[in-house]
């Protein structure tokens, strides 16, 4: 619809960022747009609410800032997931590939248990790896997960098949 071509024509192409081959997603231009920035999280708040989310993770660093406003807007908590190393307390980390080596994310064990129901929110989808160890923070920490909420799918990179099996039947929505 309306939202759905406004988001879109906000979305910027570089080519060859970060390296040569690589076509990068730049949502800088929907951030700067009030209309475009307010639609997103308006919608991504709708999802929260209707799947019964009571906390709102966001993935470091461009998922922080769609999910600060949408828990805001939800009414939930909002839960940074941040590459290791970064946050002060007690963390349950999760280890994941990537195309070349391997990376590790983290929560704080105490801001996520068994009476919360988590969205997840990010900028992009692309190979799942790192929503896909997001699941499993969520789960370790006793959590259920209501969904993974995204702008964008580069569905090529097939991020959809691979966060299958940890949706669990979860959704997973890109807009
Ligand atoms: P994945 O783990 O391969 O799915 O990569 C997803 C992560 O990389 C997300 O946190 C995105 O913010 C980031 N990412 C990958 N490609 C792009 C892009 O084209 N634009 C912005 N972020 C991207």
């Amino acid at each position: 619809g309306a939202t759905r071509e406004l988001l879109l024509s906000r979305i910027r192409d570089v080519p060859d960022y970060p390296k040569p081959g690589v076509m990068f997603k730049d949502i800088t231009p929907l951030l700067a747009d009030p209309a475009a920035f307010t639609a997103l999280t308006e919608t991504l708040a709708e999802l929260c609410v209707r799947q019964g989310a009571t906390k709102v993770v966001g993935l470091e660093a461009r998922g922080f800032i769609l999910a600060a406003p949408v828990a805001v807007r939800a009414g939930v908590g909002f839960i940074p997931v941040r590459k290791a190393g970064k946050l002060p307390g007690a963390t349950l980390s999760q280890a994941y590939e990537l195309e070349y080596g391997t990376a590790e994310i983290e929560v704080h064990a105490e801001d996520l248990g068994a009476d919360d129901r988590v969205m997840v929110i990010d900028d992009v989808l692309a190979t799942g790896g790192t929503a896909q160890a997001s699941l499993e923070l969520i789960r370790r920490a006793g959590a259920e997960v209501a969904g993974v909420a995204i702008l964008m799918e580069l569905a090529f990179l097939g991020g959809r098949a691979r966060l299958e099996p940890a949706l669990r039947g979860a959704p997973l929505e890109s807009l």
